[in-house]
Parts: structure tokens; sequence; C-alpha cells
């Protein structure tokens, strides 16, 4: 077994490299395009992505919003600002979703103080919450990113939006697994991941590019090294989760398999053993399918059009990469 050192080195090393090519400004990025995006990655998505029609939507029990004030003086900043920007109302894939699945009850989003870092869903008060711990945690870990890679300005606020964007989709999958009553196989955890990052493919900001989308992902991953100590114990390979390591590795293999040509510099990068890139088309295809046929019996009366656009996906037409364009 590799001793702690040596796997911290592997870490910051795969962290630097991740940040990097995330980061559309970056040195390293400009200079070798590690883990490059695909070939049209620096055009305005194409606008073929469906949209029902506003009109004819009727929808099912809508999203509630909330922030909840804090209790800690130091927390209140955060709060204010969360609260000026209308955070639920910025992620474009909770918007996107909002009213699109027909759920017993209405799923509310709260923003709180939790006393640590996470984001939870609370089955009992159909909640998905997001403490202010965690959106601090984020900011500083971007901002330490920023100074130790020379990144720009705008690199803590992206990391900070890409990861709460990712947190909250994973935990919106936890409550839709509930309330929807969807079968999983294989842990949860694993599951969400794989949702989150679908819908971050297709869901993103009508005003993102490809290639940002894709750097959004990257950000996710990268935050799930950061977390890692590289020093596991037992409760680490009992947990629920799977290692750090390997939740980057999956969600790397999840972006890959969305266009292996275009990302071949990951391989060639190390950001993904060969091995593994082998089956990654595979793998991110039959996420895709298992999601997709098991949401769309639940789309709500309006949204109809997903579910035509799922079947030509599912027919093996229709979409797979970011932007709903492949
Ligand atoms: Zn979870």
């Amino acid at each position: 077994m590799a001793s702690a050192p040596r796997i911290n080195a592997l870490i910051f090393a795969l962290a630097m490299a991740v940040v990097g090519c995330a980061s559309a400004s970056s040195p390293a990025a400009a200079r070798d395009g590690r883990g490059a995006s695909p070939p049209d990655a620096t055009q305005a998505l194409p606008r073929s992505v469906v949209q029902p029609s506003k009109t004819a939507r009727t929808g099912g029990p809508a999203f509630q919003f909330a922030y909840t004030p804090p209790q800690s003086r130091e927390l209140r900043d955060i709060y204010r600002r969360v609260v000026e920007a209308d955070l639920w109302r910025q992620l474009p894939e909770v918007q996107a979703i909002d009213g699109m699945f027909m759920l017993p009850r209405p799923l509310r989003f709260v923003t709180a103080e939790c006393g640590e870092f996470g984001a939870f869903y609370h089955p009992e008060d159909t909640e998905v919450v997001l403490c202010y711990e965690t959106l601090r945690t984020l900011y500083e870990q971007g901002r330490s990113h920023q100074q130790a890679l020379g990144l720009g300005d705008d690199h803590p606020l992206r990391y900070l939006r890409a990861n709460v964007r990712f947190i909250v989709l994973h935990e919106t999958g936890h409550a839709l697994v509930d309330l929807l009553d969807l079968p999983v196989t294989g842990r949860q955890e694993d599951a969400v991941d794989q949702l989150a990052a679908i819908l971050m493919l297709r869901f993103a900001g009508l005003d993102e590019t490809p290639e940002q989308v894709i750097g959004n992902l990257r950000l996710a991953a990268n935050w799930m090294l950061s977390r890692s100590t590289g020093a596991y114990d037992l409760d680490a390979y009992a947990d629920e989760h799977a290692l750090g390591e390997q939740r980057f590795f999956n969600l790397q293999c999840l972006i890959y398999g969305t266009d292996p040509e275009g990302f071949a510099g990951m391989v060639a990068a190390g950001d993904l053993t060969a091995a593994r890139a082998a089956v990654c088309p595979r793998d991110t295809r039959s996420a895709s399918r298992a999601w997709i046929r098991l949401l769309v019996p639940h789309l709500a009366p309006g949204y109809e059009v997903y579910g035509e656009e799922a079947q030509r996906f599912l027919d093996g037409k229709g979409w797979v990469g970011p932007g709903g364009h492949r």
C-alpha cells in the first residue's frame, strides 16, 4: 500500500490538474489544453435544447425556497448575501426541473445554519437543506486554490457556484428517489452523484458554453479530491459514500464518456486511467439511460416534450453531452 505522503502528493497533483484545466483563463489550460473540452467548446450552445411551452405547462407541485436566518454572528454576512442573491433562483438546473415531476408533495429548499459542513435531504420534512457553513468552506477552498495556483479573481465564486449546484442536485436526487419511490440498486450515493452530473450536463444555463458546463463538473470533481486526506480507516472504507478519490474518478469517467474523442486529453494528462476510460462511454450511456427511464414516467403534464426527447435518446439518436446538441 502506498504511504500517506505519496497518496497526498497524488491528490495534490490531481487537484492541480483539475483546477488548472477547469479554469478557462488558467495558464495550464491555455498552454496545453489538458483535459481538453470538445472541439466546439468555445462556441455558444446550440439552441436545440427543447423547452416546454410555458402556456401549455401545468406542471407538478412547485418547489418552495426559503432562507433561515442563522444564530451565529459570523454566518450573518453569508446569509445576507444569499438572500440578496436569491440563491435558489440562481441555480439553473433546480429552476429547470421545478414543476417537472409529479411529486406527491412539494419539495422545499432551505439554507440554514447546521453547526457543521454539509447538505442534507430530510424526508420527514420533504426538505433539502444547504448549510451556510458549506458555502463558507467552499468559498475558502476556492480562495486557497486561487492563491496556490495563481487563478483569476473570479475563481472562488466560480468554485462555490459549481459545487453548490452539484451538491444541491445530489441532495435533490435523494429527494426524488424518496418522493417518487424510484428503485436503486447499488449505493444510492453513487446513483445520485450520477444524476447530479447528468442534470448539470443537460440543464445548465442557456448562457453557458459546453466548456463552462464541463468546467463546472470538473470543479465538483475537484472538491471530492480536496476533501480527501488520503488517510483512510475502516469507517471510510465502510462508508455509504465511495472514497473521495473514487467519486472524483467516477465523475471524470462520466464526463469523458460524453465525448471520448474530445476528452482524449484527460487520459493523456492522467486524470483518468486508460483502463477505466475504455468503459466510460458505456457507463455514461447506461447511467443516462437508467435515470431517464426512471424519471420519464413521473413527468408532469405540460412536460411531454421531455418525454419525446428522452425517447429519441433511448432510441440512440439524441443527447448525451453538454447542451443537448449531441
Ligand atoms: Zn448523499
